[in-house]
């Protein structure tokens, strides 16, 4: 039995902010601006998991209105979706995500973050895809304005109710 979700995420990009995706802090003088750390890999990823498992979007179980939430390690949040998938008797299969950023180039960047991402997924790092793209000078991306996610992540086993 397979379960299939899908995941996006949108961050503004500004001034005096750290720019962190999939828990790598990525060198660079505009970083995401939001509530938590503003890991758009990690909440496109936390997203398309939650949609695998039909419970909602991230702001259901982390609300950006929540103090405890405040500048919160991303990690930890897609550790706590993790728990779900325990849960409810799933495993995370593979993930593929792409990360759109106009600069600066993140190749060097995203052998850390699948293993970041691997690790708190709990699988191998061949099962965690890392791919990124610029928006070639156009939209919000490629103006230098946001920098966004998507992600899809296969689950496997028998979904036990909630
Ligand atoms: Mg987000």
């Amino acid at each position: 039995m397979f379960r299939i979700g899908i995941g996006n995420d949108t961050h503004r990009l500004v001034d005096g902010r750290p720019l962190v995706l999939g828990g790598v802090h990525v060198p660079t003088s505009r970083g995401a601006e939001g509530h938590s750390d503003a890991d758009a890999l990690s909440h496109a990823i936390a997203d398309a998991i939650l949609g695998a498992l039909c419970e909602g979007d991230l702001g259901v179980h982390f609300s950006d209105r929540d103090p405890l939430w405040k500048d919160a390690d991303s990690l930890q949040l897609l550790s706590r979706v993790m728990w779900l998938v325990q849960e409810r008797g799933l495993l995370v299969v593979n993930v593929d995500a792409t990360i759109m950023l106009e600069e600066p180039k993140l190749r060097p960047y995203v052998l850390a973050m699948r293993e970041n991402l691997a690790d708190t997924l709990g699988v191998e790092i061949n099962c965690v895809s890392v791919k990124a793209k610029t928006g070639e000078g156009l939209d919000s991306v490629g103006q230098g304005l946001a920098v966004k996610a998507q992600a899809v992540v296969l689950l496997s086993g028998e979904l036990r109710p909630s």
